[in-house]
């Protein structure tokens, strides 16, 4: 039998990641071993996250449970952008924050940290653990300066009447991480119109408070009153807190073209070293029709109001994400939503069917689930090997253990189980107006009106109950 200890050490070597800067699969290998630097793009606390961002933040989530998992001490920085990102996430426009407080009569500093303990929330029911260190952009506002000090020192920058910019084409690598001709940078950038940019690439390092209007966010700065950038703060909060030590730099997609590419120009510029070895990006989630969830478009779904007010538990979102590859797009229907819980459910009721004392982890499942796991995160695979583990003719006792251990990465909270397993409960036990809905829901059926019997599903759902239709009949579970 193979030691737990060699699995691990041979695949702490054999982790494969794709890489979008040089858009292959790679083997990971971390600068200093067993430390790993992760900085992951954080939120813009100007509303509450949507579903598609926490689905970034889950696969960022698995990435770190995974270095985790193979043995590697991970060092995680999040920044919180509470300052600098503009409308339309370029150099003109209103600052979100500000909008975010014009919206709701707050401050936007109020708005802020409303917003960031409620991110804060989120992760927490999705058992997304938090980073290391969360880094304001506010909080490390003379690293910003400091940094910017270095690039005009180094003469990557001009002034405009709005602002300090940073000239892109002295930056002769500014395409290696989008992979486009400088034309078709030139082509997405053009559609914001920024008449003083020497090149329509080029992008704010400090931004001038606009005269006669006091912002409620602003300092002081060698060029004036204002604000900084918005891709500054990743870069001097990754060089702050990570220093050499810049392993893997992640976020969504959307960010490749413009802020990652804009991250890797001025910190390398400013240090002349290679900024990050790994960038990885998550797919997006998209709407029925293929169109991004995004929160500027007014479309998005928070955990708050497609899941907690339907009475679907959060984790059903983790295994509703674990079901599709990071790097292949989601569809969000409540449909999925509702299959994905019923999955986790079924896993829990499998777990819970175990014996109480775990055995001992089983090495060759083990290795089957590292496999998948260190294939650039497979954790679709992951899932099907745990399927499999838990169908097989191990022993109960060596089941559990080992599915506890792959829970480590999973995050389902396969340990509480028993506690979480849905309990069933007959018709008789149910309160007469609970019974009376049930009832009418199995006439509303046998009369083939689907649009009461959803209606009531959901009403059923409201008061705690969850309706399954099996072949004889239904079968009713407590969710609280
Ligand atoms: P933001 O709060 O807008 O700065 O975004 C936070 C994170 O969510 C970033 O890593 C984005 O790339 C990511 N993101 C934004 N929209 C989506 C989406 N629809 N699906 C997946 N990730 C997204
Ligand atoms: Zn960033």
């Amino acid at each position: 039998m193979v030691k737990v200890r060699e699995v691990f050490e041979k695949i702490m070597k054999n982790l494969k990641f794709y890489n979008t800067l040089s858009r292959e699969l790679e083997e990971f290998k971390a600068i200093e071993p067993p430390l790993v630097g992760l900085y992951t793009c954080g939120p813009t606390v100007y509303n509450y996250a949507h579903l598609g961002n926490l689905r970034t933040y889950l696969f960022e989530d698995w990435l770190k449970r995974v270095l985790l998992y193979a043995d590697y001490e991970v060092k995680h920085i999040m920044n919180v952008t509470d300052v600098g990102h503009l409308v339309g996430d370029g150099d003109l426009g209103e600052d979100k924050m500000e909008l975010g407080s014009a919206r709701e009569g707050r401050s936007a500093w109020e708005i802020a940290d409303y917003y960031w303990q409620a991110f804060r929330d989120d992760l927490k029911m999705l058992n997304i653990a938090e980073p290391t260190q969360w880094a304001k952009v506010t909080d490390n506002i003379p690293e910003q300066i400091e940094l910017i000090k270095l690039l005009e020192k180094k003469g990557f920058t001009y002034l405009t009447p709005d602002g300090l910019y940073f000239d892109t084409v002295k930056f002769p690598d500014y395409n290696k991480l989008s992979h486009l001709h400088l034309e078709d940078l030139i082509e997405g950038a053009r559609v914001e119109k920024n008449i003083a940019k020497k090149n329509p690439t080029d992008f704010a390092l400090w931004k001038f408070s606009p005269a006669g209007k006091k912002r409620q966010m602003e300092w002081k700065s060698p060029w004036g009153l204002g604000f900084p950038g918005w891709h500054i703060e990743c870069s001097a909060i990754a060089l702050k807190y990570l220093g050499q030590n810049q392993d893997i730099h992640c976020g969504g997609i959307d960010h490749i073209n413009v802020h990652h590419t804009n991250e890797i120009a001025q910190s390398e510029a400013a240090t002349g070293k290679k900024f990050f070895n790994y960038w990885l990006h998550g797919a997006f989630l998209n709407i029925v029709g293929g169109k991004k969830m995004a929160k500027s478009a007014g479309n998005f779904l928070t955990l708050k109001n497609s899941l907690i007010e339907k009475k679907i538990n959060p984790l059903a979102f983790r295994l509703a994400a674990a079901s599709v590859h990071y790097r292949k797009p989601m569809e969000y229907s409540e449909a999925s939503l509702r299959q994905a819980e019923n999955t986790w459910r079924n896993l829990l009721r499998q777990v819970a069917a175990l014996p109480e004392t775990p055995g001992k982890i089983n090495s060759a499942w083990q290795e089957s689930f590292f496999q998948a796991i260190a294939d650039d995160l497979n954790l679709p695979q992951a899932l099907a090997v745990t399927q499999d583990l838990l169908k097989s003719n191990l022993t109960e006792a060596d089941k559990l253990a080992t599915v506890l251990d792959f829970d480590r990465v999973l995050g389902f909270s396969l340990a509480k189980a028993k506690e979480l397993a849905d309990r069933e409960i007959s018709l008789e036990e149910l309160a007469p107006e609970i019974k009376e809905l049930v009832l009418a829901r199995e006439q509303a059926r046998t009369n083939h009106d689907f649009t009461t019997s959803d209606r009531l599903r959901e009403e059923l759902r409201q008061r705690g109950y969850a309706v399954e239709d099996l072949k004889g009949g239904v079968k009713i579970i407590t969710l609280d």
